[in-house]
């Protein structure tokens, strides 16, 4: 007998699973189900330890080759430019890609933006330099690329450094040699350019196609730079994220809100990177959308009010510790994990909740969804925690989403750049006395030396905090004088100039930094993963290929078949088109001569959840069958009801069951 594997265990639980659904669907006796239940529960706890013992180097059981092969043929997406050889990183979505994104698109909006009452935004795609700049993308939004010294061909040093490390653990038995191998690979994403470089001499990594030697690593900004307007003289990028263009907006988008804070603004939109080797389909490209939201909340109070909502649903997570030690996947809940102090704080664990429940929902395996923590050295020095969504396809685990609580830091530095504030107003239940460090201008004199220049000193000290303030106090008073630097140079301030002292203040409240959290989600990553999980063959027929989409995003809701060309069923036809335009459910007509079952299978491709087919039998009393694409079975019932079903499935009213305990079961020996 063959070894278990996950994907053996799992077919067999599947089996068990199909006779469960078979004995419900029959309304079997309760005494049928016990030696069922039983081979269940024990194939579910051999598949749960198997989950947990090959942890997260397993990669999602699919078979990749007749999924893409689905994908291609059926036009989900192609590599872009085809025609002229293909451009790496650029893919274009053909018709039920398109709509599978849209769907997709418009789950996440009400998932997110509708019942969060966030503000939407939609902002530029071309960005100035400086807002870049300010951002930390002009100096350090770098690859680590090493490239073939012979043909100079360029690869991303530290998955080089993965692929021939995951190769050599393969080959390799000795334990020791083995421990090492796994050590290097648990921390290749953490790996500083020194240390990469270090490795793969270490290792004497070579080009992988012709074994030429490989240059040093160095970093490769990922921005597409560009100049807007004719002049040459603004530069400017693709934008790498949609997130500055919130940011930007901030105060806009508070006096929006009419002031109230916390509050999240969220934008769908296209990013740009020029990824230095794209790789694994619609992964890791060059264009892709993103989704982002920006919730804007007190630096110091981070509790969300809907928390308890989601508080005791469970969830995988993958401590950055645990990525160094066991590699074990923590089983808790949202509530224990923030207790514990697992999760920093309600408001991210709320974000990590939600966008679990929207995976779930747009049919992503739960089992296969793990939110893993940045590790310390991960994460930028301002970020105080950091999420991913993770899901696991046949490419291995892929962060699919972000979540990272990334304190006050980007409206802090926007306001610095630009001299704006980029702050909030809280105002308090009592009014307060609170010491604050005020400076008192000898405007007549700082007007008098710097004549037009003084606004540059008023708008530098304005931009003070407390602390900046007293710093200042103390420079003015040990050396006479400060220089201050501004955008006309170097200014001199005298201690004659500005007198700075600690006050006592009665207050009504103040104004503060919010901090951000910021969930990132990538919709291409998503939905090549939505592909991968709900792609599977009819047990009986390995050829027939299934997209088994949730009905919420399934590109087409419904095949409509006549059984032939028959003109006899252009009347009933017509009024089933007429009536599902009506209600605004897309559906797709395949009237082609080909057989039944031929058809059923090519809707089955497309992951069409429902089929409506006409036949003789409707020309006489004009009832149609409808047909669920996973459990192929179907009711038979006339042509309103068998839309008001389609209509009640596709809003997500009512279940395939519900359906048929409430029509006419319809079978036939020659469906299939
Ligand atoms: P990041 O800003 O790098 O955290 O990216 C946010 C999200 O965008 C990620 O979680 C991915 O889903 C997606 N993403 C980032 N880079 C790419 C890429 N090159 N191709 C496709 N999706 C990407």
């Amino acid at each position: 007998m063959s070894a278990e594997t996950l994907e053996s265990v799992q077919e067999l639980l599947n089996l068990e699973i199909a006779k469960v659904k078979a004995l419900k669907a029959a309304n079997a006796c309760k005494d049928e189900y016990i030696p069922i239940i039983a081979a269940l529960k024990d194939l579910k706890k051999r598949r749960d330890a198997f989950l947990k013992n090959v942890e997260d180097r397993v990669k999602f059981p699919v078979n990749r080759e007749a999924l893409e092969s689905v994908a291609k043929r059926r036009f989900f997406f192609i590599n872009g430019f085809e025609i002229y050889g293909g451009v790496a990183g650029l893919f274009d979505l053909g018709p039920p890609g398109c709509a599978l994104k849209n769907n997709i698109v418009d789950t996440w909006r009400s998932h997110f933006v509708h019942r969060e009452s966030m503000l939407e935004l939609e902002c530029s795609i071309l960005t100035p330099y400086d807002v870049l700049k300010t951002s930390g993308h002009v100096d350090r939004f770098v690859d680590y690329m090493v490239t073939d010294v012979e043909n100079g061909e360029a690869f991303r040093a530290d998955h080089l450094l993965e692929d021939f490390l995951e190769k050599k653990l393969e080959a390799t038995k000795d334990a020791e040699t083995r421990k090492s191998l796994k050590n290097d690979l648990d921390n290749v994403e953490s790996f500083t350019l020194a240390e990469l470089g270090e490795r793969l001499a270490f290792y004497d990594v070579k080009s992988p196609e012709t074994g030429n030697a490989l240059t040093e690593p160095v970093p490769f900004n990922l921005m597409f730079a560009t100049s807007i307007g004719p002049s040459g003289n603004t530069p400017g990028f693709l934008r790498p994220e949609t997130a500055q263009g919130i940011f930007v907006n901030f105060t806009r988008l508070l006096d929006y809100n009419a002031s109230r804070m916390p509050f999240a603004a969220a934008q769908i939109g296209y990013s740009y990177r020029n990824e230095i080797a794209p790789r694994n389909a619609l992964l890791r490209v060059r264009e892709f959308q993103q989704a982002e939201i920006e919730h804007f909340v007190h630096p110091k109070r981070k509790d969300h009010p809907r928390f308890a909502e989601v508080a005791d649903l469970e969830v995988d997570l993958f401590p950055w510790e645990n990525q160094l030690g066991s590699r074990e996947i923590v089983r808790t809940t949202f509530g224990a994990a923030v207790a514990e102090g697992v999760i920093d704080n309600q408001t991210l664990a709320y974000y990590l909740a939600r966008t679990m429940l929207f995976m779930h929902s747009i049919g992503i395996v739960p089992e296969h969804l793990r939110f893993r923590q940045h590790m310390p050295t991960e994460m930028a020095h301002y970020a105080s925690d950091c999420w991913d969504a993770e899901i696991n396809t046949s490419y291995g685990w892929v962060e699919v989403a972000g979540h990272a609580d990334r304190s006050c830091h980007d409206l802090t530095e926007h306001a610095k750049a630009t001299n704006s504030k980029l702050v909030a107003y809280e105002r308090f239940d009592e009014p307060r006395d609170v010491e604050v460090v005020e400076i008192d201008l000898n405007k007549k004199l700082i007007g008098k030396t710097h004549r037009g220049n003084a606004k540059h000193i008023f708008a530098h000290l304005a931009g003070l905090d407390d602390d900046a303030k007293l710093a200042l106090a103390n420079e003015l008073t040990a050396a006479g004088a400060v220089t201050i630097a501004s955008p006309v140079g170097d200014l001199e301030l005298t201690a004659d100039m500005a007198t700075i002292a600690t006050v006592t203040k009665r207050v009504s409240g103040e104004s503060y930094t919010p901090a951000v959290i910021e969930p990132s989600f990538g919709i291409g990553r998503i939905l090549y993963s939505v592909l991968e999980h709900t792609f599977y063959t009819r047990p009986d027929d390995e050829a027939r290929a299934v997209l088994g989409f949730p009905i919420g995003i399934a590109p087409i809701k419904v095949a409509l078949l006549p059984l032939s060309a028959n003109a006899a069923f252009d009347p009933a036809l017509a009024d089933i088109r007429v009536l599902l335009e009506k209600a605004r459910i897309t559906f797709k007509v395949d009237a082609s001569g080909a057989q039944i079952g031929r058809r059923y299978a090519r809707s089955d491709e497309v992951g069409i959840p429902l089929a409506i087919t006409v036949d003789f039998q409707t020309v006489d009393d004009n009832t149609v069958t409808l047909r669920e694409r996973d459990s192929m079975t179907q009711v038979r019932a006339s042509v309103a009801d068998v839309v008001a079903a389609v209509g009640s499935l596709v809003m997500g009213l009512k279940s395939w069951e519900t359906i048929r305990s409430e029509l006419p079961h319809f079978s036939t020996a020659t469906e299939e």
